[in-house]
């Protein structure tokens, strides 16, 4: 027994040796300095299914972006398979009014930190793209223009509650109706703001609403969720301004370009 015992921790050990050698991704340049080539990007990532590419460097994710929805609208030009003639109402029981834009694609390259990090400053959100929804299309604040609420803008909104600006720029300001009813549920994870905190939908996995008065005044809080197990902080959309954040960023955003 003893003698086969050893033999058997000897193959063991030789198994593990050759396959941790062909498993290495990290090449040693020098004495000193250790180059890691291949880092995968986490899983929760990969749920931006609207995404051109999704990368990760080790510090940042770099998503690339048509921000082209998926869905149905009346925005689109006529001649789009996904154009569709809408009169009925949207957020807030208005009747839509379509605005005179029309859906483009853009080009946009969003970089988020892979390790979200709290900021004391907590940036005030810009205008134009805050954040990225799971579909590839980007998240707005709750102006429409600088110091403007979005009171006049809202009936625009289309039947899955988002809208073209003057470029053609397609966004979400509010629930993205289009994930919460047919991709995931109303506490899916919707998307991810510019610091890499995840946004979700309007209720808890237990079916509570969400209302402003349960988060902070940067529109989250800090709880377990299905995709983190440890528990996140994280944004909620709610049915009441500001919609998706508040008084800034809770952490240290990344960068958008386009
Ligand atoms: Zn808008
Ligand atoms: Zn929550």
């Amino acid at each position: 027994m003893p003698i086969s015992k050893t033999l058997c921790y000897s193959i063991l050990l030789i198994l593990t040796t050759s396959c941790s050698k062909n498993d290495t991704t990290t090449t040693t340049t020098s004495s000193t300095t250790t180059v890691t080539t291949n880092n995968t990007v986490p899983a929760v990532y990969n749920k931006i299914y609207g995404a051109t590419s999704i990368t990760n460097d080790g510090t940042y994710i770099t998503i690339k972006t048509k921000d082209l929805p998926d869905h149905k609208s009346a925005y689109y030009a006529t001649s789009n398979a996904l154009y569709e003639a809408y009169t009925g109402t949207t957020f807030g029981g208005f009747t839509f009014q379509k605005n005179p834009n029309s859906i483009l694609e853009q080009s946009g390259t969003i970089k988020i930190p892979v390790n979200p990090k709290v900021d004391p400053a907590h940036t005030a959100t810009p205008l134009g793209p805050i954040g990225i929804a799971l579909n590839g299309v980007l998240f707005f604040n709750q102006y429409a223009g600088p110091s403007q609420p979005l009171t006049n803008e809202i009936v625009s909104f289309d039947k899955y509650y988002g809208h073209p600006q003057q470029s053609g720029m397609y966004h979400y300001h509010v629930e993205p109706l289009y994930l919460t009813t047919t991709k995931t549920t109303k506490s899916g994870l919707l998307g991810f703001l510019l610091d890499g905190f995840p946004v979700y939908g309007p209720q808890e996995e237990d079916g509570t609403l969400v209302t402003n008065s349960m988060l902070d005044v940067y529109h989250g809080h800090t709880h377990k969720t299905m995709d983190y197990s440890s528990g996140i902080y994280h944004y909620h959309f709610t049915a009441e301004a500001p919609y998706l954040n508040g008084n800034g960023f809770y952490g240290t955003p990344g960068t958008i370009s386009q």
